[in-house]
């Protein structure tokens, strides 16, 4: 019976083969600089996986500014945690969905004011993570204007990370990013007749 110990040899030859090239990509990673990401997609997580990340800088002791471009629902738990936060400035820059609105000069308005709220955030070098929730719609709708977001986004402090989520990302934020991640629905429980669970939805 020598079909054991060749078996192991291999797995152990092939695990080093693949140590020694986890071991060289790492090496080859050797810069540093404040990221963009995109979350985007019809998939759910694409807020919940920033906030995730807030946490994480949280623990790192950095500070953190989110600015909610639509303003879904106000009873969620990050907002309620997250504001009790000294590190962390909340701030709602919008009033609802275009269907609750239904006002488009106000809704344009209310876009372009928060962007330069925002923009505040983007020449802010004492802020080491921005999360931009739910600015595609916005830029999407043309109520703020994708190339000056762009350039505010360029000229930001070289070590500041921004997260934008928000589903169809427009490519030219993709193409700018430095991380894009496509959230994917396969299956979603609002389908199947339940209502948003807090500590799941909100
Ligand atoms: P989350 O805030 O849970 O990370 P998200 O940011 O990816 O979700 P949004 O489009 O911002 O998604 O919508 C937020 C709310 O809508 C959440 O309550 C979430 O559960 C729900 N939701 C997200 N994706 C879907 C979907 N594919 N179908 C139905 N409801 C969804
Ligand atoms: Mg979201």
């Amino acid at each position: 019976m020598n079909e054991t110990p060749n078996r192991e040899q291999r797995y152990r030859q092939r695990m080093q083969r693949k140590k020694e090239i986890i071991d060289a990509a790492i090496a080859k990673a050797d810069q540093e600089k404040g990221l963009l990401l995109i979350h985007t997609g019809n998939g759910k997580g694409k807020s919940s996986a920033a906030f995730g990340m807030v946490v994480r800088a949280l623990g790192h002791g950095m500070r953190v500014a989110v600015a909610q471009f639509i303003k879904g629902r106000s009873d969620t738990g990050e907002e309620a945690f997250l504001r009790q936060q000294p590190d962390v400035t909340w701030l709602v820059l919008g009033e609802g969905f275009t269907w609750d609105t239904q006002d488009l000069a106000h809704d344009i308005e209310t876009a372009q004011r928060g962007w330069s709220m925002a923009r505040g955030f983007l020449q802010d070098p004492s802020i080491d993570l921005v999360v931009l929730d739910e600015l595609t719609y916005p830029v999407s709708y043309g109520w703020i204007d994708l190339a000056f977001a762009l350039e505010d986004l360029k000229k930001r402090p070289a070590m500041q990370h921004v997260i934008i989520t928000g589903r169809n990302a427009p490519k030219a934020f993709c193409e700018a990013a430095d991380t894009v991640t496509e959230f994917c629905n396969v299956k979603h429980a609002f389908y199947s007749g339940i209502k948003a669970q807090r500590g799941i939805d909100l």
